[in-house]
């Protein structure tokens, strides 16, 4: 369907992203790029313009949690790098987010980079009819936390489709309160983990937007938007090149 094209093409457009990632690249450039294929596929940005974001790539380099902007700013080896995607194809939206490395990188930031990645996949495998969302969140939250690491809190996953930001919002920790909603096939999630290696409390700086860790430790994001099926999750942003998909 609808939403699966637009993720697939969030996933073709990470995937580009992350081939051009290396040392000495400026990070507009990838905006340049999201921008372009954009364009030859016919579909439009989600972010641009959305409660006023300029860019259609979100672009975080190291204490940069989320929402960064594209600029001048040239990666360096060792940096990390998050970028995160969305774009509308024929009213429906794709959201997806990965997190790279930047030419070497220290031990830290890579298991910082395959925690996240994990504790988005064990959360995925939640997303099945009966469970409650809390599951996928305790799920993301035990494995973070287990290693040594912070979910931020301040910023949620979220139901997906004619709106980018829809209900219900999919928390990566347990709330303390209220009760999480019993999934059911035909719904579709974005889960997003954002896991920092120090506290999770965060800061905005002065552009409004972009979201640091307050103690400017590094942070990584992954993001994959899964429709929930009679067979399971199914991950509609999983990259063509991953194979096949569940
Ligand atoms: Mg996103
Ligand atoms: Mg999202």
């Amino acid at each position: 369907g609808f939403m699966y094209e637009a993720n697939q093409i969030v996933a073709y457009i990470l995937d580009q992203i992350g081939d051009m990632v290396r040392p000495g690249v400026k990070t507009f450039e990838f905006e340049e790029l999201a921008q372009e294929i954009c364009k030859e596929k016919g579909v439009r940005p989600s972010f641009q313009g959305y409660h006023g974001f300029p860019f259609a790539l979100c672009c975080s380099v190291n204490e940069e949690i989320v929402h960064g902007f594209p600029s001048e700013r040239v990666l360096e080896d060792g940096d990390i790098v998050s970028f995160d995607m969305g774009v509308i194809y024929e009213g429906f939206h794709g959201d997806s987010a990965r997190t790279f490395a930047v030419g070497e990188v220290d031990d830290e930031a890579t298991k910082l980079m395959d925690v996240t990645r994990t504790s988005l996949m064990l959360g995925i495998e939640q997303a099945c009819p009966g469970n409650n969302l809390y599951d996928v969140s305790a799920a993301v939250q035990r494995h973070v936390e287990d290693n040594g690491m912070a979910v931020i809190r301040r910023f949620v996953g979220h139901g997906i489709g004619r709106n980018l930001h829809e209900k219900p919002e999919v928390p990566n920790f347990v709330p303390q309160t209220g009760q999480g909603i019993t999934l059911k096939a035909g719904m579709v999630i974005a889960i997003e983990p954002m896991v920092a290696l120090g506290e999770y409390e965060v800061e905005i700086m002065p552009d409004k937007w972009t979201a640091v860790t307050k103690d400017r430790l590094r942070a990584a994001h992954f993001e994959h938007s899964v429709a929930i099926t009679a067979d399971g999750p199914k991950i509609l942003s999983l990259s063509a090149r991953d194979g096949s998909h569940k």
